[in-house]
């Protein structure tokens, strides 16, 4: 294996470690951001990462509200709850933790978060800021990938710019925000989902491979392009516990210069990204420039 490893877990721990300083500084000012989180129903994986999600923001200083409400809560109520959030001074950030059990309706209650504490990204109005090339609260799986980027850029003088970014998957939390950053930052994009041709075709020619298709081991070792980095989203949990991802990663390793493991890679990063998206409403709504 020669590519470098992107360590996903260090790099989350340095970001928590800059939001701690500057919540430190926020709280100097008596002001402390704070995040409102809600679990609806019972999903056993959404009450891991909502109880991860509470710890990473004890860890930085960041105020949490934590709501957990019965899976018989109506529509109504949950929007009413949103509402109360919307309009309390002291919440800046908003997260309806998904799925929602059944009979509940997420895209009313993804739109009703005021735009400004929309720390997911998923509202209309953050999707139509990047897509005009004006990002404000970025989803936050895309935005840990970009981080990630970010730092191997300043570590090794690799550029984004110009370069081949193919995104295999189009999801509106994970693909296509991602595909727009990469086009921000100056890549030429191509963007594959379940319908591309001659998927190989397209992975073989990037230069970076950003893989989130949900798919274990879509991408075979092989066809990586030879100093490729290799980004992948992907997470698979096996019969045996063992977590894998979108990308066949001993073989795919022999060929990129740099690439995420699968656990240790993106995973982290996404709630680092909360927390920074947590920290940026906060600064826009209650500290300024
Ligand atoms: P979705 O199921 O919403 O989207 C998957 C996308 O991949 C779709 O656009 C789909 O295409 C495309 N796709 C599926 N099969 C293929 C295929 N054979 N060839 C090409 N494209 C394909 O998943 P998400 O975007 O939510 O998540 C993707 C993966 O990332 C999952 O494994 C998920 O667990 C993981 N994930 C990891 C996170 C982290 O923190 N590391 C956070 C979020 C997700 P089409 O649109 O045509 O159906």
């Amino acid at each position: 294996m020669s590519a470098l490893i992107l360590d996903g877990k260090a790099i989350a721990a340095a970001v928590r470690q800059e939001l701690k300083a500057t919540v430190t500084q926020f709280r100097a000012k008596g002001i402390t951001p704070g995040l409102a989180v809600c679990l609806v129903g019972e999903d056993p994986a959404s009450d891991v990462y909502v109880r991860n999600k509470v710890r990473a923001c004890e860890e930085v200083g960041i105020r949490s509200v934590e709501l957990r409400l019965p899976a018989t809560t109506t529509q109504v109520e949950l929007e009413a709850l949103i509402d109360r959030w919307n309009a309390d001074d002291t919440i800046d950030g908003i997260l309806v933790q998904l799925p929602l059990p059944k009979g509940l309706d997420a895209g009313p209650i993804v739109a009703r978060i005021a735009t400004h504490k929309d720390v997911d990204g998923f509202g209309m109005e953050n999707l139509g800021q990047l897509t005009a090339g004006k990002p404000a609260l970025v989803a936050c799986t895309p935005a840990g990938v970009m981080e990630i980027l970010r730092r191997h850029s300043l570590n090794t003088g690799w550029s984004l710019r110009g370069k081949h970014a193919v995104v295999v998957g189009r999801s509106i939390t994970v693909g296509r925000p991602m595909a727009l950053l990469l086009l921000q930052a100056n890549a030429t994009v191509t963007i594959c989902h379940s319908q591309t041709a001659d998927l190989k075709s397209f992975v073989s020619s990037a230069d970076l491979l950003v893989a989130a298709a949900g798919q274990r081991h879509l991408v075979q070792g092989d066809w990586v392009k030879p100093g490729a980095v290799v980004i992948d989203v992907g997470i698979h949990r096996g019969e045996d516990g063992k977590l894998s991802g979108d990308v066949d990663f001993a073989p795919a390793a022999a060929l990129a210069s740099a690439i995420t493991p699968v656990p240790g890679g993106v995973g982290p990063m996404t709630i680092a990204m909360l927390l920074a998206n947590t920290v940026q409403a906060c600064q826009a709504r209650r500290v300024g420039a």
